[in-house]
């Protein structure tokens, strides 16, 4: 599989009046194509950090990022989608003009790109609310279209920083379906930071385990299950289980 992102010893630290902060430590990785790639680890360990240097919006301190082979940072990082908790749809925009926002802002907005994107909101039950107001959709449609305004610009890689905790717990599993779905159909890499073990065993096909801050590499798990299951169907199967208890494990003998 091709080489999509590579960290390279990174290591990465904040410098604040008070002092330093040491937030990464020696983190070594590769995403390949078509990976959808989880990261847990406890609060403030370095996750985010970690998303914003896979991004190229912070430098690493030490080492190296690469994506398809070429450091990620100063080349501009129009191949890279990021998608937060919060959704940052515009009231004052439609559906239709958010999710065509990324392409307009671009001046990328062919026909071609239009209809792919119109085609999107029709493929994932948005159509019908195309000319609705982001506050007369429910959260769950809003999660969906904010995917598909950050699929819009033809991401390479998506990175996902918590993007349903603001959900609440039926919403969430829903949803982690329906968007873990639409990024396996559309073919994407992933890398999705969160701290809902099971939402990571139900969506990846790997996980990497951080320590407490500063964050260090404790494991990496693979997450084995067949190729067709829903991410609601992994979590009905007895291995389930077993992956969920293994990173329980890991993230408790961080204490
Ligand atoms: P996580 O996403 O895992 O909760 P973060 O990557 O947001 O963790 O932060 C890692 C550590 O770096 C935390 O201790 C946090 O307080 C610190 N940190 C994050 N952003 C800044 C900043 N802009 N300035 C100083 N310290 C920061
Ligand atoms: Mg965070």
């Amino acid at each position: 599989m091709e080489k999509l992102l590579e960290l390279q010893s990174v290591g990465y630290s904040y410098h604040t009046p008070q002092g330093e902060t040491p937030a990464l430590i020696n983190i070594n990785f590769t995403v390949c194509q078509g990976e959808f790639v989880a990261i847990v680890g406890p609060s403030g360990c370095g996750k985010s950090t970690l998303l914003s240097l896979s991004s190229g919006l912070l430098e690493p301190e030490h080492g190296s990022i690469l994506l398809y082979g070429q450091k990620l940072f100063h080349k501009g990082s129009g191949t890279i989608g990021y998608m937060l908790q919060h959704d940052h749809l515009f009231e004052w925009r439609t559906i239709e003009q958010n999710v065509l926002l990324g392409p307009e802002i671009q001046k990328k907005l062919t026909n071609d790109r239009r209809e792919s994107v119109l085609n999107m909101l029709k493929t994932y039950g948005l159509y019908k609310f195309k000319d609705a107001r982001p506050s007369q959709l429910s959260g769950g449609m809003r999660q969906r279209a904010a995917l598909i305004r950050t699929l819009a610009l033809e991401p390479k890689l998506l990175l996902l920083d918590e993007p349903f905790s603001a959900l609440d717990y039926q919403t969430r599993l829903m949803v982690g379906d329906d968007i873990g779905s639409i990024i396996r159909k559309e073919q994407k890499t992933a890398i999705l930071v969160t701290h809902d073990l099971s939402e990571a065993v139900s969506l990846a096909n790997r996980v990497i385990v951080l320590t407490k801050r500063p964050g260090t590499i404790k494991n990496i798990i693979s997450i084995e299950f067949p190729e067709h299951l829903s991410p609601l169907e992994r979590r009905n199967t007895p291995e389930f289980k077993d992956y969920f208890n293994l990173l329980w494990k890991e993230m408790n003998e961080n204490e």
